[in-house]
């Protein structure tokens, strides 16, 4: 089968390619410009010779029509998306442009060539915002209150992905997922900023980690687990949307608890708050209920918590030393 993927380079798009050459197929990628061009292969370095890359960006139409042509693809899995949430109150008219319009330009330029593709999009729990049901969980018929640029971008692009389904009869699945990590986490996520901070001041390279809020809660699992989420879903007869997490919260003290227990830092003197890691406006607690996805798949996630923070831990011990 030809699969493209678009944000090929990003954290799932580098876990996604490989599994999906592992079960054989002809991986085909979009890649954006960079005046560093090692940068744009940075996460795909080691399968690069295996995939077909093609420069382009979810806001320029015309490269997607040009990599839909090249690739032919069967499903194209639009992973694409400025993705960060502090980010988004900085860049708020690109976000909207890339990760809510760039889905839009997607959808048509699939109906356009061949409305035969499937699509499938890298929804968030981000557009929950500060809704959730009366036991704090999140499902697929809680309400959506985005409260961030990027969780209304990606409300918009799941919105779009319903009406591209409902009106031509498009197969267009929306993966609802709830925050995941790995090693090749972007280091200002907080999950990889917290192990990268802590690894340096156990080598003493640095003194002090210095984050913002420390009492949110997020439903954390691991990129590798999702990204087989994404492929059992494209593989049901039916599009869907369904939610994709672990069940179960953390908050970001617990993070760094348990990074700096394994790492013997003492909180109190390797810890600083400073306002400017803070947002605008935040989501207090996402914890998502998945049981539409484990049911028609058969998908749980297989990596912890903890054995997920030892990984990025030790990747970090091993990289920096
Ligand atoms: P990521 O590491 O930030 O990767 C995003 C990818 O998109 C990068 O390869 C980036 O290119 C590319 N990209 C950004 N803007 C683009 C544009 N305008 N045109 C084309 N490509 C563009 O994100 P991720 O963690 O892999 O997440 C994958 C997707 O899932 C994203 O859509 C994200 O919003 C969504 N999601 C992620 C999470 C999570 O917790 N990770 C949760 C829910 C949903 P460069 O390589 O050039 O930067
Ligand atoms: P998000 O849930 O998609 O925004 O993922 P992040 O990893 O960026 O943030 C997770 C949570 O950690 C949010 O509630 C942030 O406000 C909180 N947080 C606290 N300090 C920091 C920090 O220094 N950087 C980041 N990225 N998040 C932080």
């Amino acid at each position: 089968m030809n699969v493209l993927i678009t944000g090929i380079n990003g954290q799932d798009g580098s876990y996604l390619a490989e599994l999906l050459l592992e079960l054989g197929h002809n991986v085909h990628g979009i890649v954006r410009r960079n005046s560093q061009s090692e940068n744009q292969t940075s996460r795909i370095e080691h399968i690069r010779h295996q995939l077909n890359l093609y420069y382009g960006d979810l806001t320029d139409f015309a490269s997607i029509i040009t990599a839909l042509k090249k690739s032919e693809p069967q499903i194209v899995f639009n992973l694409a998306a400025q993705s960060h949430v502090k980010i988004s109150f900085e860049q708020p008219v690109y976000t909207m442009q890339a990760t809510g319009l760039g889905f839009l330009n997607l959808a048509e330029a699939v109906r356009i060539i061949n409305p035969a593709i499937k699509i499938f999009q890298a929804s968030s729990s981000e557009m929950f915002g500060n809704s959730s049901d009366g036991d704090g969980f999140q499902r697929e018929l809680t309400p959506f209150a985005p409260v961030s640029p990027y969780g209304i971008a990606k409300l918009m692009a799941y919105q779009t992905a319903i009406n591209y389904r409902d009106s031509y009869n498009m197969f267009v699945t929306n993966g609802i997922f709830f925050n995941h990590e790995s090693p090749r986490r972007g280091t200002n996520f907080l999950t990889n900023k917290v192990c990268k901070t802590a690894v340096e001041i156990s080598q003493g390279k640095t003194d002090a980690l210095v984050l913002g809020n420390m009492h949110t809660r997020r439903d954390w699992g691991h990129s590798k687990d999702y990204v087989k989420a994404m492929w059992a879903l494209m593989q049901l007869e039916k599009p869907t949307d369904a939610i994709c997490a672990t069940g179960i919260t953390h908050s970001v003290g617990d993070v760094v608890d348990h990074v700096f227990g394994r790492l013997k830092l003492n909180r109190t003197q390797h810890l600083r708050t400073d306002r400017k890691f803070e947002r605008p406006t935040e989501i207090l607690s996402l914890c998502g209920e998945s049981s539409k996805l484990r049911n028609l798949t058969g998908w749980k996630p297989e990596i912890s918590f903890e054995q997920m923070l030892d990984e990025m831990v030790d990747y970090w011990i091993k990289e920096l030393n």
